[in-house]
């Protein structure tokens, strides 16, 4: 027999589709034995996503907030920025996984343990040696998705996360620190304090690293690391997201399957808080142009243009031009609601960047 709804993955992509949708028969297929685990996350959301998370699940998700930003940018300078209110959260991501599955779990049947394939239509499900046929498809399995590798043909390309959670003598619990290294291998670095004295530092790189890099990053930083709690990461995606989200009326990309991450920071949730009601609206009537319009004017064009950028912010290692973000913070122009819309970021800054033609001219001299 067809089955009605089948998703693919019940990461929160997955489990947030299952959760808005009311009107359909959901099997959700999770090749793990639960819900959030391995956990891979740093946790970090914007107000917008907080928010949403606070009403919709509960506030005891959001365990952290911080209203300063410390950032170093190699070879430019070190600049402290200092908000009035929170600006930055931090969600329990193993917990927000375990809510959304409690929310869902008496309406879905759940089949986990089971690595899902595609067959030969979108709609069919190979799972192990038998066929599932389904009316729907939502393919929210990640990164690596085998859905977008088969039917759209594109190959995932990804830089790699890994983070260890570290007691360290005493740290300002307000603040983040982001260093910004962008050499052949590291490309960020973050220091995110979950109390006085424990800290989750972590780097994104194009390549493995040794796993003491995350200490010796904690000790350029001026803090000492005494002992590790754990250590956790995973991919994150750098492909272009899909110019369609939905392939053939009735497979349907989520979540990091199409990549709906932040190029300047790799964070996921906000398009996927974002869109999951539009996608679940979709779902419940049969019409995917209502996926597919949210998704183009939400979040399409702002992640080809935050790529852009960060593109030829890395190229040119000026990144995001911070001495002119803290002007443009004093004269009270950069709202909280700006960490989540990097686009919003860029185009507030660059107005006000006449030094950044002296900058590429001096990076002509310094690399001819
Ligand atoms: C180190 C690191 C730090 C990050 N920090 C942040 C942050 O601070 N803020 C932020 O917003 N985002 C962050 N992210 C990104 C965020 O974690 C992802 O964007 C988010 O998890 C994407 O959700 P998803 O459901 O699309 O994919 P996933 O969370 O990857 O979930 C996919 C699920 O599908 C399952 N699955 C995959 N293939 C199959 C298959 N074939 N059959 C069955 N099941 C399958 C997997 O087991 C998994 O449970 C970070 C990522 C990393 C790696």
């Amino acid at each position: 027999m067809r089955k009605d709804l089948c998703i693919v993955g019940a990461g929160p992509a997955g489990l947030l589709t299952a959760s808005y949708v009311k009107e359909r028969d959901i099997i959700l297929i999770e090749e793990h034995r639960q819900v959030g685990v391995p956990k891979h996350c740093a946790g970090l959301v914007g107000i917008e996503t907080k928010r949403k998370i606070e009403q919709q699940l509960s506030p005891k998700l959001i365990d952290n907030e911080y209203n300063e930003i410390e950032f170093h940018i190699a070879g430019v300078g070190r600049y402290v920025f200092h908000f009035k209110q929170p600006f930055v959260f931090h969600v329990n991501r193993p917990m927000l996984e375990q809510k959304l599955f409690d929310k869902v779990s008496s309406r879905v049947e759940f089949l986990n343990k089971v690595r899902a394939k595609p067959g030969n239509s979108p709609t069919e499900i190979t799972i192990e040696y038998s066929v599932m046929k389904c009316q729907e498809v939502v393919a929210s399995d990640g990164v690596l998705s085998v859905f977008r590798q088969r039917f759209y043909k594109v190959k995932p390309c990804y830089l790699i996360g890994f983070q260890g959670l570290f007691r360290t003598g005493y740290v300002n619990k307000d603040r983040i620190i982001v260093t910004y290294i962008n050499n052949n291998d590291l490309i960020f670095h973050w220091i995110i304090p979950f109390d006085n004295d424990l800290v989750l530092s972590g780097y994104i790189s194009r390549k493995p690293l040794q796993i003491n890099i995350t200490e010796k990053l904690l000790i350029l930083n001026g803090l000492q690391p005494k002992s590790v709690a754990e250590y956790f990461g995973g991919l994150i995606p750098c492909n272009h997201p899909l110019k369609t989200p939905v392939f053939a009326h009735n497979l349907y990309f989520f979540g990091d399957a199409v990549p709906l991450v932040k190029p300047y920071t790799g964070g996921g949730l906000y398009y996927i808080f974002k869109l999951a009601p539009d996608l679940a609206l979709a779902l419940d009537k049969k019409d995917p142009e209502i996926y597919e319009k949210a998704y183009i004017s939400q979040s399409y064009f702002k992640l080809e243009t935050e790529r852009l950028l960060t593109g030829f912010f890395s190229r040119t290692r000026y990144w995001l031009p911070v001495p002119i973000l803290e002007f443009v913070e004093k004269t009270g122009l950069l709202g909280i609601e700006d960490y989540d819309r990097h686009y919003k970021l860029f185009f507030k800054t660059l107005p006000f960047t006449p030094i950044l033609p002296v900058h590429l001219f001096r990076m002509r001299r310094a690399l001819a």
